[in-house]
């Protein structure tokens, strides 16, 4: 039999993949890592987290201009209008820039890439375009894509994927999103604040699921004042395209009267889906579960020896900063290094203005194992946000009742994306909440929130 041609070969160069090939690179193990883009970056960098950002922050500027925020802070300009070519331009430099570093990295840290599909031929070999590849370790890190809608085609056009919703060459007259997840708030939020008329179509009685119901309600509450028409509980089952139009029908959730809701554009983001089609997985003898997941153990080690999984393709949320761990600590497993990634804290945020960011359980997960003392405190007192006029929003810490450890903070705030980061480290350490109550915080800064909700969780909130 044929030597091994690598130590590791990693399929998928997304966060997950080409982490976890630079940093067994850097261990000293030969590594290739495959991938079928033409850029290496997966879904984060190519469509996905960087370039949705992009999109917001370039909508976030232009709402600044639009709603008179900045006329109200003494910028004073002459006519506005939204140059959306140059938009474009931006996002797809940013994604240039980015997907070029992960293509200098490799090259620095002599990682093989190899352009093309990968399937399985046998448990430790993958062809790759007609040549076969055997490595000792193999690590899949194939990722996601959109789910699709039963009865909603994605045409790329009137109907698209968040793909197309990155892309669109003009700001949509009513673009209706399907799905209230954070994709279809990020986008839909942001090109809502570049003019389009935006409705949410959501199938469950409130948006974000799985995040915290106060946090829910008070994202809800936001959006709506920004302008986006939120429809809970309700479900698309049918578009039908005519005339540069699309016909939805919709149907309560519970079940009912049909009725029909007429859009310019459609953003389908129904959650996604693990990327394991094609890869042949039967011939490395790895079964999905019912979700179409790769089943792993703590140690992302799959069902046969030598073969790991990470990312979006195991389960857990599909977070980019989650797949990079992951990345991490498979290639220390491989090297024999104590690989570890911690569930429990993984940070979540929703990149809309404000922000809306989550650590640890929420506030009914945390009832739900035994008695607990929760202190909140409203951006609308903090001096940072009151001087920027950023009024929406707050603070909540979920303390265990009796040893005041932390279990879960939840932040609506303009930078909760930035501030969520302490909270996670707080977390990572055992902190209680009076660890956070006692710990010095500059000022004038939105994380002092974060302070004055743990002083709070014991009834001592100065500011409030
Ligand atoms: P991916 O990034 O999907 O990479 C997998 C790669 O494998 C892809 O390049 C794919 O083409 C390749 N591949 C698949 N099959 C094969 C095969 N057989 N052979 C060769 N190559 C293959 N997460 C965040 O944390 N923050 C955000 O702000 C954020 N924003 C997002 C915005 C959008 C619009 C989307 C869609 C996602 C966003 N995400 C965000 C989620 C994030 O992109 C994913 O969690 C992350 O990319 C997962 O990393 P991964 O490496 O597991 O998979
Ligand atoms: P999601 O799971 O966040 O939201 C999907 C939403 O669609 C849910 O609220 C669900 O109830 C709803 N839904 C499902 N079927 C429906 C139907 N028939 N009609 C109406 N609503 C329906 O999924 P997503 O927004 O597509 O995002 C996918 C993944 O990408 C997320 O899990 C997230 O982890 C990741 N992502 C993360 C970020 C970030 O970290 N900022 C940004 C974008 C995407």
């Amino acid at each position: 039999m044929a030597a091994h041609d690598y130590d590791v070969l990693v399929i998928g160069a997304g966060p997950a993949g080409y982490v976890a090939a630079i940093r067994a690179a850097q261990l000293g193990l030969a590594t290739a890592c495959v991938d079928s883009r033409e850029t290496l970056g997966g879904t984060c960098l190519n469509v996905g987290c960087i370039p949705s950002k992009a999109l917001l922050h370039a909508a976030e500027l232009y709402g600044q201009a639009a709603s008179g925020a900045l006329t109200r802070a003494g910028v004073r300009f002459e006519g506005l209008s939204l140059d959306l070519a140059a938009v474009h331009q931006s996002r797809i430099e940013a994604i240039a820039g980015l997907t070029a570093g992960v293509a200098s990295l490799f090259k620095k840290n002599k990682v093989a890439w190899l352009r093309g599909q990968a399937a399985f031929v046998s448990e430790d070999t993958v062809a790759v375009e007609g040549r076969q590849i055997r490595a000792r370790s193999i690590i899949i890190a194939t990722g996601a894509s959109a789910s699709p809608l039963a009865g909603v085609e994605v045409d790329g056009e009137r109907i698209v994927d968040s793909t197309g919703a990155l892309e669109f060459p003009d700001v949509p007259r009513h673009l209706v999103v399907i799905g209230g997840g954070v994709i279809g708030l990020e986008l839909g939020s942001a090109w809502r604040r570049f003019g389009a008329q935006v409705t949410v179509v959501e199938f469950l009685d409130d948006l974000l699921p799985g995040m915290d119901a106060d946090i829910r309600k008070e994202a809800s509450k936001m959006l709506r004042k920004q302008g986006l028409e939120i429809r809970t509980g309700v479900r698309v089952v049918a578009a039908e395209s005519s005339g540069g139009d699309v016909r939805l029908t919709l149907e309560p959730a519970a079940g009912g009267d049909q009725t029909v809701l007429v859009a310019s554009r459609v953003l389908v983001a129904v959650g996604r889906r693990p990327n394991t089609e094609g890869l042949n997985l039967s011939a490395a003898k790895v079964a999905c579960d019912s979700a179409g997941r790769i089943p792993v153990d703590a140690n992302f080690r799959t069902a046969t020896p030598g073969l790991y999984a990470i990312g979006d393709v195991i389960s857990g949320p599909m977070l980019a900063h989650k797949a990079e761990d992951e990345g991490v600590a498979v290639a220390e497993i491989i090297a024999g290094l104590p690989g570890m990634v911690n569930h429990a804290v993984i940070p979540s945020v929703v990149y809309t203005t404000p922000e809306i960011a989550g650590v640890g359980l929420t506030e009914e997960q945390a009832k739900a194992q035994g008695p607990v003392k929760v202190g909140r405190f409203p951006m609308l007192a903090n001096s940072r946000a009151k001087a920027n006029k950023e009024p929406d929003g707050f603070v909540k810490v979920i303390a265990d009742a009796a040893s005041d450890r932390v279990l879960g903070v939840w932040i609506i705030a303009h930078p909760a994306g930035t501030m969520i980061a302490q909270a996670a480290q707080a977390m990572e350490f055992g902190a209680t909440s009076e660890d956070i109550a006692y710990t010095c915080h500059a000022h004038p800064t939105h994380s002092e929130a974060i302070k004055e909700a743990a002083m709070a969780v014991r009834g001592k909130a100065l500011h409030v």
